[in-house]
This record gives structure tokens, sequence and C-alpha cells, in this order.
């Protein structure tokens, strides 16, 4: 049955009618309070909008002193109106006079009005300001009327953040929604972005906020909910481990939740109140937001941001993808200032690696992420494309607009929303002082890396993507020490056709010229997953089915991949190696499947690579205990830090609350690399490290110390490490640290002597 044309339905008309005209602001206000008046039957209508210095300005009123518009003003947290911004919840009260709460604002003649019901205008959460209405005897307002007064004060919030009531009011700060903000998360990629923001699910915002027809909307919402537990429900059948750590718990608690009937109900009452399906899933949504800020408790926390992925979810099923392609290219309306020079930096509560590619590289300036995990494949694909990210941002999301300018400090781990004047100067003087250094690493790109006392370290570059291949020049790298194969798979929709593997690395070695590649074997499972293939429920993925060990079970994956790597390096060299090797066998399995690979080739008549060198990843610690029978079946090996550490000291690498409790600048790491360079010393083996140790200045001093003269590292590092080494004297380091590294009960941390070391040595990076 079709709701009456009443209440609420003829108010949201009548706004949308005076939304329509083309008048000005404040016009527009006073007539929406007039309606608003009118048609809940109130004797005011007030709005209270919140300005920058924390105060909540009267703007327009129905029934109180006219006179008193943009000159009364109250605080946060005063009187029923600032409790109610402060809460982001509303009040009804039937004696507001002999509320506790009550603060009298004399100049607009309220005392002889009772009963007060005041809602937050809220949007993502955000309190912008406060809507009132009053009456003269002591009623209390029905919840249906709460309702109804919600839903015009989220039309009052679109009006706030279309930028239309600016220039408005009595004071010179600014409206609260364009308040600065500093979001402190942590560093993940670093570098320093600026630029204007692009929401990469992008909220539904004005667009459609009003229903022609209830019956269509209705439908339309309960279509898009079917749709919604239909897609869990298969992700659930499919028993898929999706990225961004949705575990069947999550899916499971997703499934309870898009049938949750509370959720259902005030969602299907804000269309009955005349929105459309999409501007009621917001309205909930922005309820739940505002609730979710105040709640301290975590595990609340965490339920409460699954319900506001699910709405995400089911906006996007309300809106489709048209939105999106908007945003990525964005020109003109979505762009606040329209400044095409501008950067966009992406802001996400996660996102799939491939994604990230979907933006044109030349327009991305950076990336803020509201979770993930800084070794997660979209930073990697970030560092990739030399832009900084912020991650762990929390409260990022709420706090954006499409087209706010934001400073991104990958160094720090800080995003600056909005920055007033002083920021952007002292951001404009970082700049320019990166500028500096990065113009002084460039004079050093055709400088041997050599230390004042002649020790030559080779440095190479990690990388993974074609969009990784054109910093290969300007970084002076010596080659690619670590090419993880597994990014291109990680990056695609479907498995990349052999032919598909192929050209890439033929693209690789083409571009590399003369530099050595050593391409890593897939290096997929554990925290590595391909959406599209079928993998199966493990409770410690990182400990299980992964790297190698999937190869071995799996030859043919493993098969392909090396006839496209031969084929792709016919008539020059190929290196090759393993991840993830736990036992020596495994190398000596795989060495089998790759001469059968190369005798087949041969057979065929293909020409083979002129030179083939094969290798072994040490980052697992039960390969240590093997080192000499390792050195016995490879050319070469190379150290992966990341994992090697986080399995010796039984710390998860993507896990931030752990981030910093173990040093790998420490005896026990450092004494493990102690051992796989003299292993390799002794049996005249190359050895090379390619984890995230190399490019921290610590770490490289550690490394050089013990005698590696060859690391891989980010193509952004090798300028800072290749400056530290021009002024290092490897002997004088040697002599201190090597000591320091045996030294049982050591007084002083490997960290703190370096740290000496460096100050006293004047060592800069
Ligand atoms: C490592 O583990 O250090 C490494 C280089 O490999 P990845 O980071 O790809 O696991
Ligand atoms: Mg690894």
């Amino acid at each position: 049955m079709k709701p009456m044309e009443t209440g609420p339905r003829v108010l949201l008309k009548r706004l949308r009618e005076v939304m329509a005209e083309s008048l000005g602001a404040q016009v527009k206000l006073d007539k929406i309070v007039d309606h608003i008046a009118a048609n809940m039957v109130a004797e005011v209508c007030s709005v209270y909008i919140l300005r920058t210095n924390d105060i909540l300005e009267l703007y327009a009123t129905k029934g109180l002193n006219p006179e008193a518009v943009h000159e009364v003003s109250l605080k946060v947290g005063e009187g029923l109106v600032g409790t109610i911004a402060a809460s982001a919840r509303p009040l009804n009260i039937q004696d507001a006079q002999k509320h506790p709460l009550f603060a009298l604002l004399p100049e607009t003649g309220e005392e002889s009005f009772s009963s007060f019901m005041g809602v937050p205008i809220l949007r993502a959460g955000r309190s912008l300001g406060v809507l009132v209405v009053q009456n003269k005897d002591k009623r209390v307002y029905r919840d249906d009327e709460i309702e109804a007064l919600e839903t015009t004060a989220m039309v009052l919030a679109e009006l706030i953040a279309a930028g239309e009531l600016k220039g408005l009011g009595s004071t010179s700060s600014e409206l609260d929604i364009n308040r600065p903000r500093t979001i402190r998360g942590s560093s993940f990629a670093k570098g320093i972005g600026v630029g204007n923001v692009v929401l990469h699910a992008p909220r539904v915002v004005v667009t459609n906020l009003f229903n022609e027809d209830f019956e269509v909307e209705k439908q339309r919402l309960s279509d898009a909910l079917d749709k919604l537990r239909i897609s869990i429900d298969n992700m659930l059948e499919r028993n898929e481990l999706l990225q961004h750590g949705e575990t069947r718990e999550v899916l499971d608690t997703y499934r309870m939740f898009a049938n949750d009937e509370g959720w259902v109900r005030r969602m299907r009452e804000a269309v009955r109140n005349g929105l459309t399906a999409e501007a009621a899933v917001e309205k909930v949504q922005s309820d739940h937001q505002a609730r979710m800020q105040r709640v301290s408790d975590p595990y609340i926390r965490d339920r409460m941001s699954d319900f506001d992925d699910l709405a995400y979810r089911l906006l996007r099923e309300l809106v489709g993808e048209d939105q999106n392609a908007k945003i990525l290219n964005p020109s003109g309306k979505s762009e606040k200032g329209g400044n095409k020079q501008r950067k966009l930096i992406v802001v996400a509560r996660n996102m799939a690696a491939a994604e990230l590619l979907d933006y044109s590289k030349e327009n991305l300036g950076g990336l803020i992420l509201e979770d993930g995990g800084a070794a997660s494949h979209v930073v990697i694909v970030a560092k990739a494309l030399g832009i900084p990210v912020v991650g762990r941002a929390a409260g990022i999301i709420s706090s954006v607009e499409n087209g706010d300018e934001v400073i991104v400090d990958g160094q720090e781990g800080v995003a600056y929303l909005r920055p007033g004047g002083d920021i952007k100067l002292s951001y404009s003087d970082k700049i320019h002082f990166q500028a500096e250094r990065q113009r002084k690493y460039e004079k050093l790109r055709d400088f041997s890396a050599v230390t004042v006392d002649g020790m030559k370290i080779k440095l190479q570059m990690n990388a993974g993507l074609l969009v990784d291949l054109p910093q290969l020049a300007p970084s002076g790298a010596d080659g690619i020490g670590l090419f993880r194969t597994e990014l291109q798979f990680m990056v695609s929709a479907s498995f990349p056709r052999p032919g598909q593997q192929e050209e890439l690395y033929r693209q690789v070695l083409d571009e590399a010229k003369d530099l050595p590649v050593t391409f890593r074997t897939l290096d997929v499972g554990g925290d590595k997953v391909l959406p599209y293939l079928r993998s199966v429920h493990e409770e410690n993925p990182a400990l299980g089915w992964r790297a190698v060990r999937l190869a071995l079970d799996r030859p043919g994956l493993l098969k392909s991949q090396i006839r496209a790597l031969l084929k792709a390096a016919s008539g020059r060299e190929l290196r090759l190696m393993l991840p993830m090797v736990t036992e020596v066998h495994e190398i000596r399995r795989a060495r089998v499947i790759i001469d059968h690979e190369i005798e087949v080739l041969k057979r065929f008549g293909y020409q083979l690579p002129e030179n083939f060198k094969f290798g072994a990843m040490i980052e697992v610690p039960s390969i240590l205990y093997q080192l000499d029978e390792v050195m016995n079946t490879v050319d070469f090996i190379s150290v992966g830090s990341n994992d090697l550490f986080q399995f010796m000291m039984a710390s998860d690498r993507g896990n931030n609350i752990i981030a910093d409790r173990f040093d790998p600048v420490s005896r026990p790491f450092a004494r493990a690399l102690k051992i796989i360079a003299q292993s390799a010393i002794r049996h005249k083996k190359e050895f090379s490290l390619c984890g995230d140790f190399a490019e921290r200045p610590m770490g490289a001093l550690v490394l050089f110390a013990l005698g590696y003269q060859s690391v891989s590292m980010s193509a952004a590092s090798i300028g800072p490490i290749k400056s530290m080494i021009r002024n290092l004297d490897i002997g004088k380091l040697r002599e201190i640290l090597l000591p320091a590294i045996d030294e049982v009960d050591g007084g002083q941390t490997l960290r703190e002597l370096l740290k000496d070391f460096v100050d006293s040595n004047g060592i800069t990076y």
C-alpha cells in the first residue's frame, strides 16, 4: 500500500522544491525551517550550524526572534543544542526549561516554549549542526516524528556538504565541515603527496535524495538487499578467502548483519519517509558511524565497522559502477576547485592491488588506507608506483569529502586534511627539501656504491610489475635483485596465460638491457592470495600451503612459468630462484622439473638462455641448518629478511600491534645473517639480501660489515643507501660491530652502537 502523501513525504517534496529553486542560501534555509515547522505542527524550527571554532551558530529560525539569527551561538557541549552536537544523538524533552542541561538564550525569546526535539545534522557520522523544533505545550514527540526530523536533517547535511552555506554567518571562522584535521596512522610507504581526495568507494550523495515513488524505492532496496545476501552466501559457499582478511568468520557475521531486522527496518522507514533507497542506506549508515565514533570497546567497534562495510556494499549494489568511473577520472564538478593539475590522493578502507592500478599513474599522488597492512599487496604496488602511503588512518573515510585538499606524509604516517596555511607552508619547505635530496641522489646515479676504503657494493632494485621498470635507470640500480613474479598474478582478474607471462618477462629483460634480473618463481599462498585460485581454508596460511610447496604439489603451474621464463630469456642470461625453501630436497625436486623443461624446449628446437643461474631464497629458519647442502645445489642464495625475521621471531610481518616489538638490528638476527654469509663465502657462492632490512640504513650497515656486497631494495632507497656507502669506512665499522655481534650479554644494543657510529663519523643518508 502506498503511504499517504502526508507528513514526512510531503515535507521532503517541499524541501526538494526549495533546493531546486535558484535562491540565495539564506532564503533557502528560511524557507526550509518554515516548511518544517508547518509540516510538523511546531511553533519553532531552528537550524544551528557548527563552525570550526566549536561554536553552533543559529542560522535560521521560524518562531524564535529573527533578530537572533547569526547573533546567537552556543559552544559544543553547552545546553541542549550543544549536547546533541557533542553526542550526535537526538533529544526529546517534554519540559526543556526544567532539564538540567538547558541553557537559556534570552535573545531568542525561547522561554515561552516547553517541549523540545532536536536531532544532529549528520554526515558520515559527523555532526555538522543541529535541527530543533519546539512547542509551547508540554508534548512528547513520537518516534516517527524524530525519524522524520532526522531524515530532514540529512537534506540539510547535503546542503552544507555541497558548500551552499559558504559565506553566510557572523564570524570569520569557516564551517566545521571545512575544518582542518590531522589523522595519525602508520607509515606504509615513504614520501610526501599533496592533492585532492578521491574516495575509492565513493559515498552516495545529493544526486538522488528524494524518492518519486515509494513502491519503486522499496523494491529497489529489497532487491539490493537480496543481491547482497546472495553474494555473501556465494562467497561462503565457495569458501573464498578474499583479500582484506575476509575470513569465513567475517563473512558469517556479514550474513547475520545482512539479515538484521533492525537495520533493514530503519532503512525501510527512511524510504517510507521519502528518501531514495541509497539515501536511506546512507542515512542509517551515518547514524551508525556517529555511534561508532563514540564507542571505545574495540570488539564492538569492529562489529559496527562490519555493518559500515556492509552498508558500503549495499550502496555499491544500488549505485552500480558508474559513479566509480566518474571518480576515477574526476573532472569538473566532483573536484572542488576543479584544478586539473592537482594529484589524486586515493582514500580507501582497504583495496586490492589491481584496483590501485585502475587509476592513471600520472594523476596519483598518494594513498590513505583506513585499515590495511604495511606488507599488503596494494602497498607493494603503491611503492612500485612511487607514491606515499599512510595506513591505519582511523576515521579518515568519515572525515573527508571528495575533492578535499590533503597532504599525505608517508614518512611520519600522518594525513593532514584541509590543511591550514601554516601546515601547507611547512610542507612546501619539506617538499622542496625532498626535491633537493632527490637531486643529490640523482647526481650520484652514475657513481658506484664504493666505501671510502674501497669496498664495492652492488645495489639492485626489487620489482614485480611493468610499472616498476621506468625507475630502473633513474635509480642507478645495478640490476633487479628480486622480481616478484606473483605480482602479475595478484593484479590480474584471472590466471595470466603462459603467453602473457612470457611477454612480461621478455619486456622486463628488454628494459633491463645488460643488467641482471633475478626472477623468483611464483610465491603465492600465505598472505599472497589469488582471488581466482580456489584456496583451502587454512588456520595459519603463513605457515601453510604456499610458494615452493604449492609449486611442487601443482607442478603444472611451475612448469608453465619455467617454460615462459626460458623462452623469454632465449639467448640471454636467466637467473631464477625459489621462494620459501624449507628443506633442501625441495630445491632438488624443483631442479628436476626445470631440467626437464630445458630438455623439452631443446627437443623442440627453441633457443635456450645463454646462461642459466639457479638460486634459492633463505627465508625459513630451518634452512640455516642445511646451508652446506643448499650451497651445493645452487649457484646463488638471497636472504628474504622479511620472512626470515617473521619466522625467527614468531612475529607476523603484517601485524601492526607487534610491528615494532622486535628489532631486526639486533644480535639474534645479525648472528643468523652472519652464519649465512660465512657459509656462502666458504662455498664461494654469490649471496645477497632482498628484504626490507637492506633499505633501512642501520640494517644495511650490519649487512656490509658482515660481508654482504650485494643487496636489493625498493628503487627509492637506492639513492640514500648509496649516499651512506660513499662516506662509510667499512674497516672502522667492522672493528666495532663484528665483536659486538658475538658479544655475550653486550651492554649496548647493536642499534645504539650503530647510532653512535653514524653520529660520530658524520654519516648521512
Ligand atoms: C622477504 O621475505 O624478505 C622477501 C623478499 O620476499 P617477500 O617480501 O616477497 O615475501
Ligand atoms: Mg618472502
